[in-house]
């Protein structure tokens, strides 16, 4: 089975926008790994978040900002021989972006970047209040190195 790393943005980019959702790995005050499920946008090689502004991610990336976040798509089940099991396989493509996240606190960017989320998921964009915007938390990741695998296409 052929796997292919890139680096390449264009590449990087067409896998992150086919996914809905992605997976954030953290690690928590006695070093042990949390990974949460969360939805993004994506935007100029630069990952967006959105979430409440409490609970344990909130406590574990702010002790710790330092996420390995894990993009999948286009998984397909595939075998070289139907009787053998060691012969079935995934294809799939995937990104994997490290780096620490930031925070967002500027009103007009946390709204700027409300509406990638909307524009990804809902195809379009929608105006907020105020509260909206100030209660939600908004965090970033420019990733110190992303890269892709492509693996079985
Ligand atoms: C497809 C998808 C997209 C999501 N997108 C977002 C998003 O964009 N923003 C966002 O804030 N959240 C999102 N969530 C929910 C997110 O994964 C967390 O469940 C949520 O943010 C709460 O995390 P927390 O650390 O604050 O947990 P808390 O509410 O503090 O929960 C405490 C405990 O619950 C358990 N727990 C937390 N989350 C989960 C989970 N998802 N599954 C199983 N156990 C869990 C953990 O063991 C944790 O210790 C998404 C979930 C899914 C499945």
């Amino acid at each position: 089975m052929a796997n292919r790393m890139t680096t390449d943005p264009n590449d990087i980019r067409k896998i992150i926008d086919k996914c809905d959702a992605c997976f954030i790995g953290m690690i928590d005050k006695e070093g042990k790994p949390y990974v949460l499920p969360f939805n993004f946008g994506y935007e100029a090689g630069i990952i967006y978040f959105h979430s409440d502004k409490s609970g344990q991610k909130m406590e574990v990336l702010e002790n710790n900002p330092n996420v390995c976040v894990a993009f999948s798509t286009d998984h397909k089940l595939f075998h070289r021989h139907e009787p053998v099991a060691c012969s079935y396989g995934m294809r799939y493509r995937s990104v994997l972006a490290y780096g620490k996240v930031e925070f967002i606190e500027e009103y007009g960017e946390k709204e700027r970047i409300l509406n990638i989320f909307m524009k990804k998921y809902a195809g379009r964009e929608f105006s907020f209040n105020e509260p909206a915007v100030k209660n939600v938390a908004i965090f970033r990741l420019v990733p110190d190195k992303i890269h892709a695998r492509e693996s079985g296409y």
